[in-house]
């Protein structure tokens, strides 16, 4: 019998898991997906919040062709003067204000996260960095000290010195915070915790510590960022700004590429002695550049954002039922909580039979992950709604 692609998947893909997908999808477009028999997929997860404008999206489609007929890959990081990287950054100025007007570009969340932590070693002189229970920054070795969930540090010690993980969305525990403290990081809306805001009370006593201590304060949108929650950004419903921000996933428009930013003032550390203060190849790849500068631009011009609140309010509205406990999150950053895994599971499962893409969380794993594109049309609300709900129903 001829070999399978889900066999070489298996054989040949390293896999860290073991419950992959394991779904074959020949093409992608809008919400929707299609595996080679041509049945389609509603996807309720956009790629973990990277397909936020939904699947080649015309207009970064037609920004990477034009880009890649002009150029590729030129040279390493900031020698030579790339128009892409340049409207890009320019562009992110705007949309984040004041203080946040130097970009570093990279490849990934991780990689931001990177950067943004041995900035902030670099500029304050301290080697303490905090981060909160439960959080995810990634998985190269630097962030993974500082990821919140035991867990996933096992067999990786020793990690970074000097790390420490407090309670999220606790004033109390922000005493842990001194003046011997380089960062806090902290995502605005923590993503794989199962998408639980922090109160505003809270945000703003953290951004006051971290004055108080000199500590520079780091949000990491990774995950948040690009209108997903109903603002382009998430801190902007807090109205509280950070020294340094992390972006990446739904920056591209379904392509690689991230950022960490800061103030110029910040970022000039980074030339203090040794003169390299941070180096990458592909970081702000031309063709990455060029697709998120699109994606950026539908964003603000389709205003996305602002039509994600309404979305929100259908699904909450749609999505009442005896075995749910809570709808949480801001935006279409929505869990779905349930009371056990395996119920989790049900649904999954009968939503996927159904041609419906739900999810889990890394570190909360009793509730139901949706992150459809921002553009999900109100009849796929509804239809993703009723396929839900008949799997909750199972439960
Ligand atoms: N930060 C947050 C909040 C994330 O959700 C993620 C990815 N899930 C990352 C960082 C890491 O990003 P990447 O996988 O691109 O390295």
């Amino acid at each position: 019998m001829a070999i399978t692609q889900r066999q070489l998947f298996l054989d040949h893909l390293a896999q860290t898991t073991d419950f992959p997908m394991s779904l074959e999808i020949v093409r992608a477009e809008g919400s929707y997906m299609y595996d080679p028999d041509g049945k389609s997929y509603l996807d309720l997860i956009s790629g973990i919040s990277v397909s936020s404008i939904g699947h080649r999206h015309p207009r970064v489609v037609e920004a990477i062709k034009n880009q890649v007929d002009q150029y590729m890959h030129l040279m390493v990081y900031g020698e030579y003067i790339q128009t892409p990287q340049v409207a890009l950054a320019q562009k992110l100025a705007e949309l984040l204000g004041e203080g946040l007007d130097s970009t570093y570009f990279v490849n990934s969340g991780s990689e931001a996260n990177e950067g943004a932590m041995k900035l902030a070693k670099r500029a304050t002189g301290r080697a303490e960095i905090i981060s909160m229970k439960k959080a995810y920054h990634g998985s190269t070795q630097g962030v993974l000290s500082i990821i919140g969930d035991e867990d996933f540090k096992r067999g990786f010690r020793p990690l970074l010195p000097g790390t420490r993980s407090i309670q999220f969305d606790s004033e109390e525990e922000l005493e842990r915070i001194t003046n011997k403290t380089a960062a806090v990081i902290v995502e605005p809306i923590q993503g794989e915790a199962g998408y639980s805001p922090p109160s505003q009370e809270y945000l703003g006593a953290l951004r006051k510590k971290c004055n108080d201590t000199g500590t520079l304060l780091i949000f990491d949108e990774v995950q948040c960022g690009f209108g997903r929650t109903g603002k382009m950004f998430a801190h902007q419903h807090y109205g509280i700004k950070p020294d340094i921000i992390t972006l990446a996933k739904g920056m591209g428009g379904g392509m690689p590429i991230g950022a960490f930013i800061a103030s110029r003032e910040l970022m000039a550390h980074f030339k203090d002695n040794p003169i390299l203060g941070h180096i990458t190849t592909f970081g702000g790849h031309p063709v990455s550049c060029a697709a998120s500068l699109a994606c950026v631009n539908v964003i603000v011009d389709e205003k996305l954002a602002e039509g994600v609140k309404v979305k929100e309010q259908l699904f909450r509205e749609l999505l009442v039922h005896k075995n749910i406990k809570e709808v949480r999150g801001k935006g279409l950053m929505l869990a779905v909580q349930l009371d056990t895994f395996e119920n989790v599971q049900t649904v999954i499962d009968h939503c996927l039979k159904n041609g419906v893409i739900s999810d889990w969380f890394l570190f909360c794993d009793n509730a139901i992950r949706l992150s459809p594109p921002l553009n999900i049309t109100e009849v796929d609300i509804r239809k993703a709604c009723k396929i839900l709900l008949e799997g909750i129903d199972l439960i």
